[in-house]
């Protein structure tokens, strides 16, 4: 019998185990993906928002702005790539001017810090590749960039270092109360027991409520697109660029990136299905005219990738955080910006497990720290000082953004060790440059190969069922 059992290891999951692994708490994670973040986390705008967009007084704006303040911290004691970068909301006309200064208005309400408004030369001024037609814009130095699925990761392993099990491959697919109180929960890997549940299942997150308790609420999966462009227009801008929002989102953003590439996006679609992440003509035509107005030379024959993600928009207005049965805690309708508000989201959910009666004690010994090799972001001193410690460090893999051998059979031994070569990707950044992948992804298969000791045949591309390769073409003058 667990004390708590979190579903679904996103960034909300993953913040949960995180804070709950402070504690003497006997806790599993339960994920049905073969990897951590493989839900809405890995496919979004990666903005740390400042917290001006949601209506002051609601839980999205308190933990917004929380958030942000714990995102920071968090980055740098595990290590997780993040850049305050600030964020420019641009106006065009008079009804945008009177968006942005309602903006400020929430603002400052919120408590976000050194939030103010530019005049159209001063926006320019920082923003050189901005559109002329600009009249201003709203300013907040506190928005950062990260990369989120590295965020997810990092609070992920920390917490499993700190004694959380995490269960991959493990779809909940029943849920029943017992009477003695707690949770009984079938998945595809095995019956667990706990006494309490979090329910952090994302766009599945009604799926999952509904299994245990009479439905509440509804998600409608709300679908962007995007374009990532290549490190030759990472530089187009410096700041994040919103237009006004509107009533479906905050619009067609264009910002620079962790890694050092564009994004441009995302448009809003509903699609029905959570698991629905195409992309698609009309989509993508739509994000590339409306980022134009922004920054009308965008260079778009420089994409390296399109993508899509989900949003769990629901059918109330704000995020849905509420104990919906006897220690049963919904973390749901986590739409943006929940990536922002996740640590501050765990706080509360932790909170309202001690409310519930499970005593929150705090271990002796909590390991708050994690530190990976960057190769790339070495001296010349310190790269020659670790191949001479290990030579695998002079093997590099992925040449577009100089990952070496060393750098990838090192994740593999982390607590979370990647199973596929999108796994690899998402710890190392192999296969992220501008050939995504084309030169580097056979020598990653082979190194899965030869350290997981299966037979490439076996290697993954991403989840369960995306086997690379079929079999040998070359059977001849082989034993
Ligand atoms: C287009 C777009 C742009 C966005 N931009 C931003 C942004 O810039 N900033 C921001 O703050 N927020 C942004 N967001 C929102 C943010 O991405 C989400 O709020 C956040 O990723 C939600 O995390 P999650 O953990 O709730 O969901 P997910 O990441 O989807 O995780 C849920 C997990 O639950 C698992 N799961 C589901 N059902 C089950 C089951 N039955 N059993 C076991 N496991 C299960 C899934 O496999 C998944 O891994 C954006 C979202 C989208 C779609």
């Amino acid at each position: 019998m667990y004390d708590c059992i979190i579903i679904g290891c996103g960034i909300i999951g993953a913040a949960a185990a995180y804070e709950l692994s402070k504690y003497r708490l006997n806790v599993a994670v339960l994920e049905k993906g073969n990897d951590v973040a493989m839900g809405t986390t890995r496919a979004n705008s990666a903005i740390i928002h400042a917290g001006y967009d949601p209506e002051p007084g609601t839980v999205m704006a308190r933990l917004n702005v929380e958030g942000n303040r714990l995102a920071a911290e968090l980055a740098g004691k595990l290590d997780i790539p993040y850049k305050a970068v600030g964020s420019l909301v641009l106006a065009f006309d008079e009804t945008d001017l009177g968006t942005i200064q309602h903006l400020y208005e929430n603002g400052v309400a919120n408590g976000v810090p050194d939030i103010r408004l530019l005049s159209a030369e001063e926006t320019l001024a920082m923003e050189p590749h901005l559109s002329r037609e600009v009249k201003g814009a709203l300013y907040a130095p506190s928005a950062g960039i990260v990369s989120p699925w590295e965020y997810a990761l990092a609070l992920a392993e920390t917490a499993v270092r700190n004694g959380v099990e995490l269960h991959l491959d493990s779809d909940v697919t029943a849920i029943e109360a017992l009477p003695e109180g707690g949770w009984r929960l079938a998945t595809s890997s095995g019956v667990y027991e706990a006494k309490a549940v979090i329910n952090a299942a994302g766009v599945h997150s009604d799926a999952v409520h509904n299994l245990a308790v009479k439905p509440d609420f509804k998600i409608i999966p709300n679908r962007g697109e995007y374009y990532l462009l290549d490190k030759s227009e990472g530089t187009r801008v410096s700041h994040v660029i919103f237009q006004c929002p509107s009533a479906v989102g905050k619009g067609v953003l264009v910002s620079p990136t962790i890694h050092g590439n564009l994004i441009v996006g995302p448009n809003a679609e509903d699609v029905g299905d959570g698991d629905n992440t195409a992309c698609t003509a009309s989509g993508l035509e739509f994000v590339m005219n409306t980022a134009r107005r922004s920054v009308p030379d965008i260079n778009f024959r420089d994409s390296i990738r399109n993508f899509a993600g989900v949003r769990a928009v629901s059918d109330q207005p704000d995020f849905i955080i509420q104990e919906a049965a006897p220690r049963f805690i919904d973390l749901a309708g986590i739409k943006s910006p929940g990536l922002s508000a996740a640590p501050a989201i765990a706080i509360e959910a932790a909170g309202m497990l001690e409310k519930s009666g499970i005593a929150l004690e705090k271990k002796d010994s909590f390991i708050d720290e994690r530190r990976r090799v960057r190769f790339s972001e070495l001296t010349p001193e310190e790269k020659n000082e670790l191949i001479k410690e290990n030579p695998l460090y002079g093997r590099v893999i992925c040449r577009c953004e100089t990952v070496t051998e060393g750098e990838i059979v090192a994740a593999l031994h982390t607590p979370i060790p990647p199973r596929s070569v999108d796994g690899v990707k998402r710890r190392v950044n192999a296969g992220m440059g501008r050939c995504q992948g084309g030169f580097c992804g056979p020598r990653v298969v082979e190194i899965l190969s030869r350290e997981g000791k299966v037979p490439p045949t076996e290697v993954l591309q991403d989840g369960v069922g995306t086997n690379l390769l079929t079999g040998e073409t070359k059977m001849g003058g082989r034993e």
